[in-house]
């Protein structure tokens, strides 16, 4: 008999569009007792434009509107909601992403040189294979799985050619 998967592990559901992601962040908000307000929804934007994780200087930069402190404070805040994740790698800039309730499951590769993070997904069949596999691995231990991250650790492109990119 085939276990029953949990929704949040299926890779083919469809990306939200910008009005869902705000109706989903409002949700969110809603239940930390907290407004939507037009500084959050414009962070929300930058991260939903970022073409992977991003540092608090590359949401900045990004959004010229948006203060480094605000930002700090309003992305704890929505970590804490629930709407964005923390990507930590080894370098001392924290990169965030909206959380994949609001986008889709995918997997990371963190650059241990540059601190760079690009996302990936898998096809189908990879991410099922895989499911499957981790679902044995927890099993065993009677651990019970909701979700799973997984990420590659190495170089990126640029700097396994030894050359130097700039987060
Ligand atoms: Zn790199
Ligand atoms: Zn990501
Ligand atoms: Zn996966």
């Amino acid at each position: 008999m085939k276990p029953a998967e949990p929704a949040a592990l299926g890779s083919n559901f469809v990306a939200m569009g910008n009005q869902d992601v705000d109706d989903a962040v409002t949700a969110l908000l809603r239940v930390a007792d907290q407004r939507y307000t037009a500084g959050r929804r414009r962070l929300v934007a930058a991260l939903q434009q970022g073409e992977g994780p991003l540092t608090i200087t590359q949401i900045v930069s990004a959004d010229a509107s948006l203060a480094q402190s605000s930002v700090y404070r309003n992305l704890t805040l929505l970590e804490d909601a629930g709407a964005v994740t923390r990507i930590v790698t080894n370098d001392e800039f924290a990169r965030y992403e909206l959380a994949e309730e609001l986008t889709e499951h995918h997997h990371h590769m963190i650059c241990t040189r540059c601190g760079d993070v690009l996302d990936f997904e898998l096809d189908a069949r990879t991410e099922e294979a895989l499911h499957l596999g981790l679902e044995r691995a927890a099993k065993a231990t009677g651990f019970t799985t909701t979700d799973h991250r997984l990420d590659l650790i190495g170089f990126c492109a640029t700097c396994a050619s030894g050359g130097i990119s700039q987060p």
